[in-house]
């Protein structure tokens, strides 16, 4: 597979997806320009994401998040190393695109290029690691004014998520992918879910109905850790119930009485 066949290889992630023809948008190129627009725009966020995910190793507010995505005060989740890991990815995945953009587009290695007052005697620091939100912050500056590029770019062989990874080949469509999949989990773990799976199906609480060819009103959204509860909510009026609820109403047709909270 060369990644493309005439249309937008974000498929039924597409801004311009044909639910008919389940295709996404006519392109010459693997990715068409608005959804180019759009990954231009949560790829630009992840600078933000990375300093927001910085705060939560606030432990006040961790715990308060804990509480929120465990749905209990017993048992706060300790997330700090989930943050800690998404935030490690986040670097990993920005610098390493930036540095196949550099090589691509013949672009300067800040590496070597260094301002001379540092290097006099007196303020001679040596090459300092830089700190991971300047490395996010820079490549993210490289790849959002390049993102068509980065689109085209041929498959090249990386480490997909981290240095522990397999090396693996990735084309640079499928770059614009992972890093808007990385805002869109940054969010989800700060509590701003973005990222939706449409579900069949009727609201329980409202005169929603699913309209042929358009998304909703049901939705469920991405649980944030592992043993998360899942939900499922309305678009329309933002009523939301447990999953396993869901799976009765596909099995009967019926939704269930709600428990009402005590
Ligand atoms: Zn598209
Ligand atoms: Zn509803």
């Amino acid at each position: 597979m060369d990644g493309h066949d005439g249309t937008c290889n974000n498929a039924d992630r597409c801004a311009g997806y044909d639910p008919q023809l389940k295709l996404g948008a006519h392109t010459s190129r693997p990715l068409c320009g608005d959804c180019l627009d759009q990954a231009a725009r949560n790829i630009r966020s992840l600078v933000f994401d990375y300093l927001d995910l910085a705060q939560l190793h606030e432990p006040t507010l961790s715990q308060a998040i804990a509480e929120r995505a465990s749905g209990s005060k017993e048992r706060p989740i300790p997330i700090s190393q989930h943050v800690e890991a998404l935030q490690a990815e986040i670097v990993h995945v920005t610098t390493t695109w930036e540095y196949e953009l550099r090589v691509a587009c013949r672009l300067s290695d800040p590496g070597t290029v260094r301002p001379s007052w540092r290097v006099t005697t007196s303020n001679y620091e040596p090459a300092l690691k830089t700190r991971p939100g300047t490395a996010v912050q820079r490549a993210v500056e490289v790849i959002g004014s390049r993102l068509e590029r980065l689109s085209q770019l041929p498959a090249t062989v990386v480490c997909p998520t981290g240095v522990d990874d397999e090396p693996a080949d990735m084309y640079g469509w499928q770059a614009v992918q992972q890093l808007t999949d990385l805002h869109g989990r940054a969010r989800g773990m700060l509590g701003r879910t973005t990222r939706r799976f449409w579900i069949p199906g009727e609201c329980w609480a409202c005169p929603s109905r699913p309209v042929r060819g358009v998304d909703g009103p049901l939705y469920r959204s991405e649980p944030k850790f592992e043993g998360d509860p899942m939900q499922v909510n309305c678009d329309k009026c933002s009523a939301y119930r447990a999953y396993p609820d869901y799976e009765t109403y596909m099995a009967t047709l019926l939704w269930p009485e709600l428990e009402v909270a005590a």
